[in-house]
């Protein structure tokens, strides 16, 4: 790696920082005949609607407004204050997927060594975002916050993603968000709430916006069109309080002027259309069925050498063995044995050496692919013990 960037013009130390997302290396090799992965968040492409561009406005080809089309705007606040998020379209930033709006957050406010509060483990291109940004990382538990340590280290921000997180699944309940909510408003630490799985829920949970639930701390809420439609189409938004929205919006200015907005017209349509909740019930219900029989392929291979907790909802089992080993290691014996998964240890924001856990997709293989894949996994972590 050193040898190759030294032939290269000097790049920016926090490019020559950067490594390649692990994900984005996995997902090249899962397309290989007779692969099956558990490694991506890929929804099922069996779900994705047929979409047309007969009706596309013609000005839907020209530029946009930054902030994104109002009638999506007004359609997000509205769903949100169902919600129980009390907001308007104003508040409302479109972005291009929500992966951008976690790189808009990390500009506003991550300076080299800025500390950030994040989960352990969370969102793995989170971290790798809020890192290139030179974010000093500290771990905190959502599900038994400590406003004493809040408020000594002053994180510019808490990270947290509170239903069906990614990658443990956990969905924090109505006490633990009252909780963590009057934690963070009590050391005045502005929250960032990212919300893309909400929709996924295959047993009853509380999924009011942790945002909804503070008054005196600023904050931000995400939410996407990947899980729920479709993630080809790069949308998502941000939904801040007031005084943060105008820092946001020339952030996004200043990356790409404004999102797609063929896309943005395309899940407007899609919004609007009464088939829509038909289409999103199907959706849970198969990703319902494949996570209770990946549940029970886990219980026949992996039921004496790890433990679990039941997903009550988004994509992922996050898997805990019984023998810490370093399942990076584990990652090319299980390719060449022609089955893909994400080792656990780029979900912890400090570096450890051996994790001994990983996170399994359930919603992308079939009953008989999780049977055989989890199978091949089984034998290699036997093998590895
Ligand atoms: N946040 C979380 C927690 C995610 O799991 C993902 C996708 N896996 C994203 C953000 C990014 O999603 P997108 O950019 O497709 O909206």
């Amino acid at each position: 790696m050193t040898a190759q960037l030294s032939a290269l013009p000097a790049f920016s130390t926090r490019t020559r920082d950067l490594h390649a997302s692990p994900i984005r290396e996995i997902l090249a090799v899962v397309d290989r005949p007779g692969m099956i992965s558990f490694a991506g968040g890929l929804p099922s492409g069996d779900s994705f609607p047929r979409l047309s561009l007969d009706a596309m406005p013609q000005n839907a080809l020209q530029y946009g407004p930054s902030e994104g089309e109002r009638p999506l705007r007004e359609w997000i606040a509205a769903d949100l204050r169902t919600r129980g998020l009390d907001c308007t379209a104003d508040q409302v930033l479109i972005v291009s997927g929500s992966q951008q709006g976690i790189d808009l957050v990390a500009k506003l406010f991550i300076d080299p060594q800025t500390p950030v509060a994040v989960e352990s483990p969370t969102y793995l291109a989170a971290l790798q975002v809020f890192r290139f940004f030179g974010a000093r990382l500290l771990a905190y538990d959502a599900e038994a916050p400590d406003t004493a340590s809040f408020v000594r280290e002053k994180p510019a921000f808490a990270y947290v993603i509170p239903t069906f997180q990614n990658p443990s699944g956990r969905c924090l309940d109505a006490a633990q968000r009252t909780a963590l909510a009057a934690s963070l408003d009590e050391a005045r630490i502005p929250v960032f709430e990212d919300d893309p799985y909400r929709d996924l829920a295959y047993d009853p949970c509380e999924r009011t916006p942790l945002c909804a639930g503070l008054s005196r701390t600023p904050w931000i809420y995400q939410g996407s069109f990947s899980k729920n439609l479709a993630p080809g189409l790069r949308l998502g938004y941000l939904v801040a309080s007031p005084e943060l929205l105008p820092f946001l919006t020339r952030l996004k200015q200043a990356a790409d002027l404004h999102s797609n907005r063929v896309s943005q017209w395309v899940v407007l349509q899609q919004l609007n259309d009464p088939a829509r909740h038909a289409r999103i019930d199907a959706l849970v219900a198969s990703y319902r069925v494949r996570r209770d029989a990946f549940e029970q392929a886990l219980r026949r291979h992996f039921g004496d050498i790890a433990t679990w907790r039941t997903p009550p909802g988004g994509l992922f089992f996050w898997l805990t063995l019984n023998e810490r080993i370093d399942t990076r290691v584990l990652l090319p014996k299980a390719i060449e044995a022609n089955v893909a998964f994400m080792p656990g240890e780029p979900f912890l924001p400090h570096e450890v050496e051996a994790c001994g856990q990983l996170r399994l997709n359930f919603s992308h293989a079939t009953a008989e692919q999780a049977d055989v894949g989890l199978e091949r996994l089984a034998a290699l972590v036997r093998s590895a013990s």
